[in-house]
């Protein structure tokens, strides 16, 4: 079968080649493949810069946010065949620390967890893939092509919980959210805000094309520019760009007794001139928190396929604003001006 697989830290290997149907080890459940999305995260594997393959092998197979329908759901399995399925990407480390012993791998403390596509387990770009039966997460059929939004949704649903949990340290009534970055986990984090009744910004760069006007179809307020001239104080703000300067505005615009989650990764920048000792005064007599979020555990991932069914389809659909063929994964990794979140599309939905 083919699968797009790379060669991790060096870049310029990856290519789309033969490789053996996938183990009976790796899973009871064998799926078809449907569609693969694009994320940054790939990019950077790509580039040579992350990324491990499995053991005793030097190539990996590349894509961690999955879509595919079970061919064959195995013995022991509550799946049928036929039903869409999304792959959890994680899975927990052997020892196994004293969180991922409780499922919640997400929060692994020794850094030994593996997972799909990124960290020694083969991902999901390939014909077909297989998959333990419990972390194969049934979605609803009606969500076609767009169930390949779960993962990213999943990494929203868990920052989310992460401020509601920050919130509950006191009494919390959260009115306004800002949220910084509106490319697909930015524009997510605001279908999930707003799903809980929020009162939705997004800022973003740009002053034209898509994502203006999703933002105003969700019933959320857009912002181009900086944080600093949004002109209220957000009780949360979701980071979303990785950004030193938008981090660095968004410690600074925060209302008293607001949280701060960071779920953007970046590097370097300018330094932005904002002295740490300053920054933990306003964050001390502001009570502030500010948390970062990456991955998510099984729960994350229920709540996300609830959010993603609950959502207006036609909004959704324009987050998946390009597909490639396989034969084309590289145009799909390049990003164009329009891109939102850019699939890899094996078989229709
Ligand atoms: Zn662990």
């Amino acid at each position: 079968m083919k699968a797009i697989t790379v060669e991790p830290k060096k870049p310029g290997t990856a290519r789309l080649e033969d490789v053996p149907e996938p183990d009976v080890r790796e899973g009871a459940v064998l799926v078809e493949a449907v569609a693969v999305g694009v994320c940054g995260t790939d990019t950077e594997i790509v580039e040579g810069k992350y990324g491990w393959a499995p053991p005793s092998k030097t190539r990996l197979v590349l894509g961690h946010e999955s879509l595919g329908r079970v061919i064959d759901p195995g013995p022991a399995s509550a799946l049928k065949k036929g039903d869409l399925v999304v792959g959890i990407v994680r899975r927990p480390d052997p020892v196994p620390c004293p969180n991922c012993a409780v499922g919640e791998w997400d929060m692994c403390r020794n850094g030994q967890y593996t997972e799909r596509g990124i960290k020694q387990i083969d991902g999901f770009m390939s014909e077909r893939w297989r998959i333990e039966p419990e972390y194969a997460m049934k979605i609803d059929a009606s969500l076609g092509l767009l169930g390949v939004l779960l993962e990213p949704m999943t990494v929203v649903a868990k920052a989310w919980e992460q401020v509601q949990a920050v919130g509950q340290r006191a009494l919390w009534e959260p009115r306004a959210v800002l949220v910084t970055g509106a490319g697909p986990i930015g524009l997510l984090a605001a279908l999930i805000a707003k799903q809980h009744g929020l009162e939705i910004h997004v800022l973003d760069r740009v002053e034209s094309g898509p994502k203006p006007q999703l933002v105003q179809t969700l019933g959320a307020t857009y912002h181009s520019g900086r944080v600093a001239s949004i002109g209220f104080q957000p009780d949360v703000i979701v980071e979303c760009t990785g950004a030193g300067q938008v981090i660095a505005d968004s410690l600074n615009a925060v209302a008293a007794g607001g949280v701060v989650c960071l779920t953007g990764v970046g590097s370097g920048g300018r330094t932005v001139g904002l002295p740490l000792a300053d920054a933990a005064t306003q964050i001390v007599l502001r009570n502030n928190v500010v948390v970062g979020s990456v991955n998510a555990n099984k729960r994350h991932w229920y709540k996300a396929a609830q959010a993603l069914g609950r959502a207006d389809r036609v909004w959704l659909a324009r987050l998946v604003s390009r597909r490639e063929r396989p034969e084309e994964f590289a145009r799909a990794l390049e990003r164009q001006p329009e891109d939102i979140k850019v699939v890899v599309e094996f078989a229709q939905a």
